[in-house]
């Protein structure tokens, strides 16, 4: 039997896994979502013997059944493979009493290759499968990480074109170089001025508008996203839940059933929400703790019930968690109203027209298990120096947002269950502030003194992602304004 995939917003638009992977988001506006969650089918002790891979295999094959073994399995090896710097691919490191789950050792070295290394992949097969003959391309906005992260998957990816939206003064300099050096004849990039939302709200309008797919599809051309809204990101994402779970069973780090609290740190709600699914699926996982920065949209949410992005958009030193409207959280919506895609769309509307929702006292009870924290600038930066001072292990600014909340809720409630702190970026994407943090003075100017100046402080080699950025050429420069978006893309594909 196949898994289907339902709108949030409406249950009679049902899909198949491939044809959800190749539409990204439903036509009436909402999010697919699997009609059950399965569940796990193998122990914790056969998945523990397992490498990355076949963990992937195991996990993905429950969600994407019309796919076939082979075609998975090749999805699979083409995406974990030694452009991941290590061969485990998604390590944990104790440090202190915490774990931290490494996510940031593929090519763009933060934790979006997880999925968008193997995106391109499925996209390709799904189109093939739904004998799609036009030309694929991807469209998506980005609050720094993802935009390179597709790029690198996507590029001179056969079938398939990347158009990549960054907000202008929104991202760190070394995201930016990343992006505005990439190679492929089929990328392009660029810059808005505007924050990361209107970059977003510019690809949700395009996305709708049915016009314009009529021109594309008279051109030859369809769109598609790489968003954290589509499941093909979703998807590939619980698997290293359910990896890291293993890695400490296998470790004798816990006992068989034993619950772990999980710490992500938070922007567009796609990663937790994968851990979600994870404990869902069987991962013994107690306390699901979503870490904000200054933007705390979600930990208001989670402590009043009113999601409300009526707020100033505050740019931080952890840019890619500089969200106020976290798309991925209307699939938990959708289910802690338990599936009502009336209450779901009447929720997102209230949002798109007021900027804010109250959810129902019954669905406050459905986010038992979630807890909401978050950290100003300030108390990221004394994390990043308290744990490497205690431990000389060096955090990135995203990953210290949930090293600080992590360390207040022990404070609050003094529990001491085993956590995995998800790490989402390498310091080294982020040098600058992290230096600051650490207390080297003076901070070189240079992104490649700052990159030499962190290997002397870490100890850890400097990624050959962050080596190679410095010799590349600048190919892509367009700037627009957020309500221009559409015309680039209609002269980018010549469709005036
Ligand atoms: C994207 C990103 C996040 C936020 O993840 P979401 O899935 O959007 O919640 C956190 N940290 C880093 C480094 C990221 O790139």
């Amino acid at each position: 039997m196949n898994l289907m995939y339902q709108s949030t917003r409406n249950q009679d638009n049902k899909v198949t896994a491939s044809q959800a992977v190749l539409q990204g988001l439903s036509p009436d506006g909402g999010l697919y979502v699997p009609e059950t969650i399965p569940v796990l089918t193998k122990t914790m002790a056969e998945l523990s013997s397992m490498n990355y891979r076949e963990v992937a295999y195991e996990v993905m094959k429950h969600f994407l059944t019309d796919y076939t073994q082979e075609e998975l399995k090749d999805c699979i090896e083409k995406a974990y493979d030694s452009k991941f710097d290590t061969p485990e691919i998604a390590p944990l490191k104790k440090v202190g009493e915490a774990y931290y789950l490494e996510l940031f050792h593929g090519a763009t070295i933060a934790f979006k290759d997880m999925a968008l290394s193997i995106l391109p992949h499925l996209l390709t097969k799904a189109a093939k499968k739904n004998n799609v003959k036009e030309e694929i391309v991807i469209l998506t906005a980005t609050s720094g990480d993802t935009g390179k992260a597709a790029l690198a998957g996507f590029a001179d990816v056969e079938g398939t074109k990347i158009i990549v939206f960054y907000p202008k003064d929104g991202v760190s300099s070394v995201q930016e170089k990343q992006m505005v050096t990439q190679k492929g004849d089929n990328t392009s990039v660029i810059g808005i001025k505007g924050n990361f939302d209107d970059a977003q709200t510019g690809v949700k309008n395009i996305f709708n508008n049915k016009e314009l797919a009529e021109r594309m599809k008279k051109a030859g051309y369809r769109f598609s996203s790489a968003n954290s809204i589509n499941i093909g990101r979703l998807v590939p994402q619980i698997v290293y839940y359910v990896y890291s779970y293993a890695d400490l069973y296998r470790k004798k780090q816990v006992e068989q059933g034993e619950k772990i609290n999980v710490v992500v740190p938070t922007g567009n709600f796609g990663n937790i929400l994968a851990a979600y699914y994870a404990k869902h699926m069987g991962v013994p996982i107690n306390k699901l703790i979503c870490a904000s920065n200054e933007n705390k949209v979600l930990f208001d949410f989670f402590a009043t019930g009113i999601y409300d992005k009526n707020r100033e958009f505050i740019l931080t030193t952890s840019p890619s968690m500089d969200i106020l409207v976290s798309s991925n959280l209307e699939r938990l919506i959708y289910h802690i109203a338990d599936g009502d895609v009336k209450k779901t769309e009447e929720l997102m509307h209230s949002l798109s027209t007021k900027g804010s929702y109250e959810i129902t006292e019954g669905m406050k009870k459905n986010l038992e298990g979630f807890i909401g924290g978050w950290a100003s600038t300030e108390e990221t930066k004394t994390s990043i120096k308290k744990v490497y001072s205690e431990h000389g292990y060096v955090l990135d600014t995203h990953t210290a947002v949930a090293a600080s909340v992590y360390d207040n809720y022990v404070k609050q409630t003094e529990d001491r269950t085993k956590t995995v702190i998800v790490s989402t970026a390498s310091p080294y994407k982020f040098a600058e502030n992290v230096l600051e943090a650490v207390g080297v003075k003076p901070i070189p100017k240079e992104d490649y003194d700052q990159a030499k100046a962190l290997n002397q402080v870490s100890g850890v080699e400097i990624p050959g992602a962050v080596n190679d950025l410095f010799e590349a050429p600048v190919l892509h420069n367009s700037v627009c304004e957020s309500g221009k978006m559409q015309e680039m893309v209609e002269n980018n594909l010549k469709i005036i």
